[in-house]
């Protein structure tokens, strides 16, 4: 494949765009190589501004879940935007988009709508704060939760692909509030509540992590985690913004059985616009401004355009909920595909997988926490990456993210993908 109008619009954006790009993960730094600069998309493809077209398995990160340009998406904001754009006063659609959130999702009684999920968890934090009158919060080791100053402490995602999980321009004021605890590993998080006693308000952790690789939650972890939480008076804030409407309908709280006191939501709940969304029970939620004390507020929070492209986005999951299952279940094929060629090629290698997301990790130790995530073999990782791509499939450029499946593929595109790292597999023996 040629690339050479993308590696020539990457040249002209790095003038004028810090590193070329607006979202670091998206320069190929962890992989090598110039960035492929998309010139549109549709279902399953993507095609570049060289004409080549590849089978998409970041579905933008995750809010692609039916696929792109889905039809009764595009419709809906076009249709809205032919009516204004922005108004920065209510609209009832915030409340159609709200209402079926509600119904679709457990143990909330109202949402928020904000911009992005950063923004999500960066005020569900406050909430928490402001709610229970505490200061510190515990995050886990690889769980990213967006770039607020809060979570920059050993985060996962595009900062620990770049070497920054802990950034500067976080004040030691701010670090000192952020406790880490390791995913998976109960004691760990008994040790700060024990440390801290009465003094944090909140732990915030990726129900199923998606930002080292794809890790599954030990059951038993996540019962101990909820129930350490209620005794000590502390919140817990599942950060269902990969999650969310992804993994069923009432995202990894319905799927794990484990209830949450706070929800971050961002990704498939804004149809691929901006939009972000943290909900609660009422009793949490009426501490927010105007009727509580805790403030929070945007200019284009519940847009009309991204709510429209929510609402139809959900409401597609909401009719057809046989897609989380169809999605599922051709994870799982991939799985298997992959397990068929990789098995026997003396190439150490583990998969993790949860619903549609998925992970290849090239370790021979199970992957269930940031340090065995760190464990992969990059080298092999970066040929990996680029022989897939070399057979036109397109996988997150960093072994620190999931790969997010989505409803246009095909069991042919699946095949293909399989095939693909079949031919690759001498580049990385
Ligand atoms: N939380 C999780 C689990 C995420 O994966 C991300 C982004 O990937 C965020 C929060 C931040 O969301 P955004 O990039 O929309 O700010």
């Amino acid at each position: 494949m040629i690339y050479k109008r993308s590696s020539a619009l990457f040249e002209e954006a790095q003038q004028y765009i810090p590193g070329g790009v607006n979202s670091p993960v998206r320069a190929f730094k962890a992989v090598g190589g110039d960035p492929i600069f998309v010139k549109e998309a549709k279902g399953a493809y993507l095609y570049d501004e060289d004409g080549n077209k590849l089978i998409d398995y970041i579905a933008s990160w995750g809010p692609m879940i039916l696929g792109h340009a889905h039809e009764p998406v595009v419709n809906a904001v076009i249709e809205k935007a032919k009516k204004g754009t922005s108004f920065g006063m209510p609209t009832e659609i915030e409340t159609d988009l709200a209402k079926l959130a509600v119904s679709m999702v457990p143990n909330i009684d109202k949402i928020r709508f904000v911009n992005s999920g950063t923004e999500a968890c960066m005020s569900a934090v406050r909430l928490a704060r402001g709610y229970t009158g505490k200061d510190k919060i515990i995050k886990f080791a690889g769980c990213y939760h967006g770039h607020s100053d809060s979570f920059l402490i050993q985060a996962g995602s595009g900062a620990v692909t770049f070497g920054s999980p802990n950034s500067p321009g976080v004040t030691q004021g701010t670090a000192k509030d952020t406790l880490l605890a390791t995913y998976n590993d109960l004691s760990s998080v008994e040790m700060l509540t024990d440390a801290n006693k009465r003094e944090i308000a909140a732990v915030i952790i990726e129900p199923v992590a998606g930002n080292m690789g794809c890790i599954i939650p030990d059951e038993y972890f996540m019962k101990g985690l909820r129930e350490l939480c209620t005794k000590e008076g502390i919140l817990l804030i599942f950060d269902e913004v990969m999650t969310g409407f992804r993994l069923g309908r009432g995202g990894a709280q319905q799927v794990l059985g484990i209830d949450a006191d706070i929800v971050t939501f961002g990704k498939v709940i804004g149809g691929g616009l901006p939009v972000g969304a943290f909900a609660a029970r009422k009793e949490i939620m009426d501490y927010l401004a105007p009727i509580g004390p805790v403030y929070q507020a945007g200019t284009l929070s519940g847009n009309p355009l991204a709510m429209s492209a929510g609402l139809a986005m959900l409401t597609e999951l909401n009719n057809k909920p046989e897609i989380f299952r169809s999605l599922a279940d051709k994870t799982a094929y991939l799985h298997k595909g992959f397990d068929r060629v990789l098995q026997g090629k003396g190439i150490p290698y583990q998969i993790n997988r949860f619903g549609s997301m998925i992970s290849v990790h090239f370790t021979d130790k199970p992957v269930v926490d940031f340090a065995s995530s760190a464990k992969g073999d990059n080298e092999t990782f970066k040929k990996y990456f680029h022989g897939m791509l070399s057979q036109g499939i397109y996988l997150p450029p960093s072994a620190y993210e999931s790969y997010f499946l989505n409803d246009a593929l095909s069991y042919e595109d699946l095949d293909a993908t399989i095939t693909a790292l079949e031919t690759i597999i001498p580049q990385l023996q």
